[in-house]
């Protein structure tokens, strides 16, 4: 696919840049390109452009407005030791994409497009990359629905966009732990749209997600829909559980949570470590049994904005527990640095996970 550059009249003065790029914080600075390909039945995809990013026309009655017929994914460009920008997985990305789409009765975008139009625009805003240590260009490529119909069915008609937002270092101050709280709301239920990266599961997460920063928590545990016992995710990451005899849990892929492609490549590096790594049901009561008798070493989570984040106090409306001493411990600080190590270039690619630009 051919992307037709447009002109840029008005990119944003380099210092402005400048100032955005030493202090970026998360999500609230973009570049000043996108990728934007356009989607009608019968037609297929069309009209690739690379362009200025700016506001995009939408009809009052577009379907995404009404029906949430929208999905995303998030993804990261780095920089390896050697100057040289890479992408994590990029492929792995773009299969889930399509999974959601699936899912929300969208359109696939073919693979190819999809890490093309990730590389175009990263390279066109390669002068965007944060100058502060340890940062990264976080990429959000996404898809809406913008036929011009209320009518209760998919539309006919979507737009593909790729927009950036230089990051910041997650860790100003080194990887200190964090506290969650178990919500008493659900996120996904069997059968719905749990493992697709849609907008509307974040829409229904930001209520129990207010209440856990409210009760001065980082972040928000989910459990099951069904028996409200059964440990899900984090509102944006995956949870790990680590125990004394070197076995390692993470709940498995049932449908109702989001398949994280750090929780994947974790899977690999701690089976590739020896440990004995399970894709297992664990529940909320046996945690807080495990965390006190000590045969629960360390939780961590783990999600591209975050890396692996150790998780060190847990509160509930039963009360609450710590994990360990309440700090990182062994294996999360390993398996961070071993991944922060392949995405960096410092540790050996062994997987082919690393797509230089
Ligand atoms: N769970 C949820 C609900 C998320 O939003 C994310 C972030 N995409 C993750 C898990 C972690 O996924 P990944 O490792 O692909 O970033």
């Amino acid at each position: 696919m051919e992307f037709t550059r447009l002109p840029h009249s008005a990119p944003v003065p380099g210092a402005t840049r400048d100032q955005a790029i030493a202090d970026p914080g998360f999500g609230t600075v973009f570049t000043d390109h996108m990728i934007s390909i356009d989607y009608d039945a019968g037609k297929g995809w069309h009209s690739p452009t690379l362009g200025p990013r700016e506001p995009i026309l939408l009809d009052p009655a577009a379907s995404v407005l009404h029906y949430a017929q929208e999905i995303f994914e998030g993804m990261k460009a780095y920089r390896l030791e050697d100057g040289t920008m890479a992408l994590f997985r990029p492929d792995a990305n773009a299969k889930r994409f399509n999974k959601s789409a699936a899912r929300l009765a969208m359109p696939e975008l073919p693979e190819d497009v999809f890490i093309e139009s990730v590389r175009q625009v990263v390279k066109a805003d390669a002068d965007w990359f944060p100058s502060v240590g340890g940062g990264s260009l976080y990429i959000r490529p996404f898809m809406f629905a913008n036929e011009h119909f209320l009518g209760v069915r998919p539309a006919t008609k979507y737009k593909f966009l790729v927009i950036l937002s230089p990051a910041g270092n997650y860790f100003k101050s080194g990887a200190p732990a964090v506290s969650v709280w178990v919500s008493d709301f659900t996120r996904a239920a069997p059968g719905g749209t749990g493992e697709a990266k849609c907008g509307g599961n974040y829409a229904a997460s930001l209520v129990p997600t207010g209440e856990a920063f409210a009760k001065g928590h980082d972040q928000v545990v989910f459990l099951d829909a069904a028996e409200h016992k059964w440990i899900e995710e984090l509102g944006g990451m995956n949870l790990f559980f680590v125990f004394d005899d070197d076995s390692v849990i993470t709940p498995p892929l049932r449908g109702t949570i989001l398949p994280g492609i750090t929780r994947d490549s974790i899977i690999t590096l701690a089976r590739e470590q020896g440990l004995d790594m399970r894709e297992e049901m664990y529940s909320i009561d046996q945690w807080r049994d495990d965390a006190a008798s000590g045969r629960l070493v360390e939780t961590f989570a783990c999600g591209t904005a975050a890396v692996v984040t150790a998780v060190g106090k847990v509160a509930g409306r039963d009360g609450e527990f710590t994990i360990g001493s309440g700090g990182p411990g062994h294996l999360t600080s390993t398996l961070r640095e071993k991944l922060v190590g392949i995405q960096r270039g410092s540790v050996e690619d062994t997987h082919g996970w690393v797509t230089r630009l």
